[in-house]
C-alpha cells in the first residue's frame, strides 16, 4: 500500500485532567479527530502533502478548544496577535504572517503568502491588509474571544502580580495547533497556528511563524510542527534541529524528536512538544508537559487522539 501520514497537534497547554467535563474532554477530541478527517481526505484522494496539513489546521483554528483562530490567546493588552506558518518540504517555498489581529484562518494567509507573494512573513496590519485583498475572511477580535481565554488572562495577570508565575497551568499560559504530512507522492509539508501564550508582551512574535523554528519540512527527511515556550524554541531552532539530527547523524524520527524535547528543552522548565513525521511516514509526538493534544492517522485508515497518556480511537 502506498505509505503516506498525517500527524496533529493541538499544542501543549493541555487542561488538568479534573479542569474539563468528560464532555468537554469529548468535544476537543472530535474536533481533533475532525482535523484528522479533514487532511486524510486530501491525502487519501492522492493531494498534495501541504493541502492535507492546511485542510487539518483550519479545522483546529475553527474549534474553540484550541489556542489559534477561534479560541485563541490574549496578549497583555487583552487583544489577539496570531501567528501562522506553512512549508513545502518539495520546495522549500514557505509563507506566514505574525502579530495578524483580524484574519479568521491565519494558516489560510500563511498559505496565500507562500503562493502570491515574494516574502515569506508578512506583519500585523499589513498581515491582515493581505489576506483582505485575497479575499480572505477577516474578523473583529470579538471573534477570537471566548470566556476561557479571558479567564486565562485574568489568572496570568493574577499570577503575575503576585510572583507566582511559576504555579500557573500550563492551560492558562499557551497552545498552538500544527500538522504535519507525508502524501502518496513522498512529499513532505508541516503547519502551525497560534495565539501565542496568554499575556504575553504587546507585538510579541513566537516561533509559529518563524520557519525553521515552530514549522519546518524537507522532502526525505521530516516535517516538524512544535508548541510551547516560542523563545526557546527560537533559539534552539527546533525544527531545522530536528531535520539536522536526521539528515547528518543518521537519527530515526522519534529518536530526534525527543532528544530536542527531552534533552534540549525540558532543561529550561518550559513546556515543549512537537509532531514530526519522516520521509519514511514514521511518527512522533513527544511533550515534556502533562499532555499534548494530539492525532494520528495510520497507513490503513486508523485514527488516534490523545490528549494525556490514554489514546482514543476516533471513528469518522
Ligand atoms: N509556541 C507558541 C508561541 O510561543 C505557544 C505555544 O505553543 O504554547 O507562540
Amino acid at each position: 500500500m502506498t505509505n503516506f501520514a498525517l500527524a496533529i497537534h493541538g499544542g501543549c497547554g493541555v487542561m488538568a485532567k479534573l479542569d474539563l467535563t468528560d464532555e468537554e474532554w469529548k468535544a476537543a477530541r472530535r474536533d481533533l479527530g475532525r482535523a484528522l478527517e479533514a487532511g486524510y481526505a486530501v491525502l487519501k484522494a492522492g493531494g498534495k502533502a501541504i493541502d492535507a496539513v492546511q485542510a487539518a489546521v483550519v479545522v483546529m483554528e475553527d474549534s474553540p478548544h484550541f489556542n489559534a483562530g477561534h479560541g485563541a490567546a490574549m496578549n497583555e493588552n487583552g487583544i489577539h496577535e496570531l501567528d501562522a506558518s506553512i512549508m513545502d518540504g518539495t520546495t522549500l517555498a514557505a509563507g506566514a504572517v505574525c502579530a495578524a489581529q483580524h484574519i479568521r484562518n491565519p494558516i489560510k494567509a500563511a498559505r496565500a503568502v507562500l503562493e502570491h507573494n515574494d516574502a515569506v512573513l508578512l506583519a500585523g496590519a499589513a498581515a491582515d491588509r493581505f489576506a483582505e485583498a485575497k479575499g480572505l475572511a477577516v474578523e473583529e477580535q470579538s471573534y477570537f474571544t471566548t470566556e476561557r481565554r479571558k479567564q486565562a488572562l485574568a489568572s496570568m495577570k493574577a499570577h503575575a502580580e503576585a510572583g507566582t508565575l511559576a504555579a500557573a497551568r500550563e492551560s492558562e499560559k499557551h497552545g498552538t495547533v500544527g500538522a504535519v504530512a507525508l502524501d502518496q507522492h513522498g512529499h513532505l509539508a508541516a503547519a502551525t497556528s497560534t495565539g501565542g501564550y496568554t499575556n504575553k508582551p504587546d507585538g510579541r512574535v513566537g516561533d509559529s511563524p518563524i520557519i525553521g523554528a515552530g514549522t519546518y519540512a524537507r522532502d526525505g527527511v521530516c516535517a516538524v510542527s512544535g508548541t510551547g515556550k516560542g523563545e526557546f524554541f527560537i533559539r534552539h531552532v527546533v525544527g531545522h534541529e530536528i531535520a539536522a539530527r536526521i539528515a547528518y547523524l543518521g537519527e530515526d524520527v522519534k529518536a530526534a524528536a525527543t532528544k530536542v524535547i527531552m534533552e534540549d528543552l525540558k532543561p529550561h522548565n518550559i513546556g515543549a512538544g512537537l509532531v514530526a513525521v519522516g520521509a519514511d511516514g514514521s511518527v512522533a509526538a513527544p511533550y515534556n508537559t502533562d499532555g499534548m493534544f494530539r492525532g494520528w492517522v495510520t497507513n490503513d485508515g486508523e485514527f488516534f487522539v490523545a490528549s494525556h497518556d490514554e489514546v482514543f480511537r476516533y471513528e469518522p
